[in-house]
């Protein structure tokens, strides 16, 4: 049993040495990416569910890596957030989200991730001025992303970023809501405009009666708060009908289409219009 014991051991010493190589490894080409432009946004469209209208598109970051083809953000955006390189990536983010909405031919919005690091940061401000400024999008055009975590730390300086954001007319929504800390007794006083409801729940919304009233607390929350809500990952018809007899407001998932690159987003429009 020693040896088995001893022999586990090693092995976890093996695997944490080779996971800790891997991570440096990645970091030093997450600089190299950033420097030699290799990321790319997909963009996934929002419905209205009364009307079936499309509503905006949500910027999701990718990696066009030379050897390991297209890896998505769940593989490099901790390693990211842990090394500070979020803030240089997540700038460039907001800078591509915002020129390339103003290509697409109509004036939808154009929702953008922000880390809690990003948000909490002293420029952002600043940056989503620039951003603003040199594509020339309208700020009611676009609309921040933030999670939980990104205001549970220094509620003060939080509700100044977020009152600071909705003073210029750019929108706030509260995303992956109902995974994180709860900051349901804040909730209040932060100036939001809209609660995204987690896959997570919708996904189980048919076989799960917990998930469904998880999420029919959260649309009631939402009313009470007067906020919008976005279900995302909805991925089935059943999904759909359910949400709509729930009183969600808008829905963001597979069903309605997957994350597109920005040359697709005419096309896509053009495609729906036509139906
Ligand atoms: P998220 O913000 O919750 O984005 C939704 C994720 O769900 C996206 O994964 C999207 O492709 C995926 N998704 C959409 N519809 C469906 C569906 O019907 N079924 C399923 N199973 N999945 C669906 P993605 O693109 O891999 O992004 C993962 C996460 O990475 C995002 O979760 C977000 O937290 C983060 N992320 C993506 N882009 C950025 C970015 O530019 N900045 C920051 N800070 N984070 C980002
Ligand atoms: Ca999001
Ligand atoms: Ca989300
Ligand atoms: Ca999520």
């Amino acid at each position: 049993a020693k040896a088995a014991g001893r022999n586990t051991y090693r092995f976890f010493e093996v695997a944490m040495a080779e996971t800790a190589r891997s991570r440096v490894r990645l970091q030093q080409e997450l600089g190299h990416a950033l420097a030699a432009e290799q990321f790319t946004l997909h963009f996934q469209p929002q419905m209205k569910l009364d009307t079936g209208e499309v509503i905006g598109f949500e910027a999701l970051v990718r990696w066009q890596h030379s050897e390991r083809g297209l890896i998505g953000p769940g593989e490099f955006i901790p390693v990211a957030e842990e090394t500070g390189q979020i803030v240089s990536l997540g700038n460039w983010v907001l800078r591509e989200a915002c020129r390339l909405a103003t290509l697409w031919p109509e004036a939808l919005r154009v929702a953008v991730n922000l880390s809690a690091v990003q948000f909490r940061s002293s420029s952002l401000i600043e940056l989503v001025d620039e951003a603003l400024a040199m594509s020339g999008l309208p700020p009611e055009r676009l609309e921040l992303e933030i999670t939980e975590s990104a205001l549970i730390e220094d509620h003060d300086g939080a509700q100044a970023t977020l009152m600071a954001l909705r003073s210029r007319g750019v929108r706030v929504a509260m995303d992956d809501f109902g995974t994180g800390y709860s900051s349901l007794a804040y909730l209040r006083r932060f100036p939001l405009d809209k609660l995204k409801i987690d896959g997570m729940f919708v996904r189980s919304l048919d076989s799960d009666e917990d998930a469904q009233a998880v999420v029919t607390a959260i649309i009631s929350l939402a009313r009470a708060l007067h906020l919008d809500t976005t279900a995302e990952g909805i991925e089935t018809a059943e999904q759909l009908v359910m949400l709509k007899a729930l009183g969600c407001d808008d829905v963001q998932g597979y069903l309605i289409a997957r994350p597109m690159p920005s040359a697709e987003v005419a096309p896509y429009l053009t495609r729906i219009r036509g139906e």
